[in-house]
């Protein structure tokens, strides 16, 4: 880590700045209006112009912003600055005309971010390839249990520029970021940050592992107080080894085993900090107990250990870390508990999007019968295969791309009895939840972790997890 003085936010006088906004959507209609309001000369270009768009483009033309649509690409004559949609690919034509100009390109972010008053609250920051929402939601619930004025935001819950521009007055922020989020934010410093781990994600927008983990890594530039890694994930920290921080930063680490000093971990069944103790080579402070944490699955006493590290880098006491982590309750489709039928566990983990995800959430049990399959995304399943063979009790497959699960089952898993369900309407999940119910036998956890994205059968994650519960209900009654 080094280390150098950071500049704190710059307000900048908006009076007819002209500034392009990218993308009419969920960030960026609210940034126009926030800038046009501060003065500013507001362009909005967006690719699509359908029905919607026009709606919303009349919207903000009704208060004096110019929108074009159907042209994201062309960057607007006389534009001072860009603000983007976090979502848009970085090597579009708008922002090659952008660099080329010498101009910045801000996400909504660093717009929240350099927007944010002199008193504002420190951030908070969380990022990750899994397990972003429920970390922050931890945190969040460990701030409040100490008494502090908090709210989960950014990836969820409260946008980020109504957290820092609205009425309501925080201590302190937990913020989820993207990898998009981040590239965008060149300069936000957060008070202290956790990168959760690190595995292929989104290679395609940011172009390569090294491009995705350099803009995960960008959480840690200008840290405070703590900088928080994985110490069973090294590239989180190289990443902190990698970033700039401010003089007297600490890389603090959270395991699953015994901890080291300066760092969190699990001693017999508790939650122990080494890090923010008095003399943490001879001294450890109990913060709770494995089953104050929800599910108390493997993957998820890593994220109440990144929660907690991130909270006792902002001085909450020991026992809020414990009150916090009891208050918690995951969302939806979140390794969630649906019933238990014929002496059999139904669990819902609709949210296992992709193979790490998986991986972990099938870490977490003896005796599986997996159901799997939808969208692949590109991606190679023999590693979570492989390394998941031995728990498995049956597979279910459904979705378009099973063909590549069942093809990686018979290379690592041949002895694992395998339905492959050929067909993608939405009784399909009733059939797998059937299927899965004939494999499993007294003891075993019937676990719905696709591994893949949704939208070949599901309108999205929630509605393919309700139609798991509902089959589960059904066979169940
Ligand atoms: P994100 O916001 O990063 O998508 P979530 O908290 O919504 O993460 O969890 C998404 C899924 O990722 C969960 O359903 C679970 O299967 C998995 N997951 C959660 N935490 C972890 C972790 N620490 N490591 C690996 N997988 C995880």
């Amino acid at each position: 880590m080094g280390s150098r003085k950071v500049t704190s936010s710059e307000p900048l006088d908006w009076q007819g700045k002209h500034v392009t906004v990218a993308g009419l959507g969920v960030s960026g209609i609210p940034a126009a209006k926030v800038l046009h309001a501060r003065g500013a000369n507001v362009t909005v270009v967006n690719d699509g112009d359908d029905a919607r768009a026009r709606e919303q483009a009349a919207e903000l033309e009704a208060l004096g912003i110019t929108v074009r649509l159907g042209d994201g690409a062309t960057l607007p004559e006389g534009t001072e600055l860009v603000v983007t949609a976090p979502g848009w690919k970085p090597d579009k034509p708008l922002f090659t005309a952008a660099r080329e100009a010498g101009l910045e390109i801000w996400g909504d972010v660093e717009l929240a971010w350099r927007l944010r008053g002199p008193d504002a609250a420190p951030w908070l920051a969380i990022t990750g390839t899994n397990g972003k929402t429920t970390t922050t939601q931890m945190l969040a619930s460990i701030l409040k249990a100490a008494g502090l004025r908090t709210a989960a935001v950014g990836n969820i819950g409260v946008s980020l520029l109504d957290a820092v521009l609205g009425d309501e007055q925080y201590d302190v922020l937990a913020v989820e970021l993207s990898s998009y989020q981040l590239h965008w934010a060149p300069s936000l410093r957060a008070h202290s940050a956790a990168v959760l781990n690190l595995a292929p994600d989104h290679l395609d927008w940011h172009g390569s592992m090294e491009a995705y983990a350099a803009d995960k890594g960008r959480v840690y530039e200008g840290n405070r107080v703590a900088c928080v890694y994985n110490v069973a994930d090294k590239a989180t920290e190289d990443l902190v080894r990698e970033a700039d921080v401010e003089e007297g930063c600490r890389a603090v680490g959270f395991t699953l085993g015994t901890p080291g000093p300066s760092q969190l971990g699990v001693v017999e069944g508790i939650l122990v900090d080494r890090a923010f103790v008095e003399d943490r080579h001879k001294n450890a402070q109990e913060l709770a107990e494995i089953s104050d944490v929800n599910p108390p699955a493997p993957h998820n006493i890593a994220n109440a250990l990144a929660a907690a590290a991130l909270a006792r880098a902002f001085g909450v006491p020991a026992r809020a870390v414990r009150d916090g982590l009891r208050d918690f309750t995951p969302d939806a489709h979140r390794i969630a508990h649906v019933a238990d039928v014929e002496a059999v566990a139904y669990v819902d983990d609709s949210k296992a999007t992709n193979t790490h995800a998986a991986e972990a959430s099938l870490a977490a049990y003896e005796s599986i019968v997996w159901i799997a399959g939808g969208l692949a995304k590109g991606a190679a399943f023999d590693e979570l295969v492989a390394k998941s063979a031995k728990r498995l009790r049956g597979v279910v497959l459904i979705g378009q791309d099973r063909a590549l699960i069942r093809e990686a089952l018979a290379r690592h898993a041949p002895e694992v009895p395998v339905v492959d369900l050929d067909r993608t309407d939405t009784g399909a999940m009733l059939a797998a939840v059937q299927e899965a119910s004939r494999l499993a036998v007294a003891g075993d956890t019937v676990l719905l972790a696709p591994a893949c994205a949704s939208m070949d059968m599901f309108a999205n994650y929630n509605k393919r997890g309700d139609a798991f519960a509902e089959a589960v209900r059904e066979l169940g009654s």
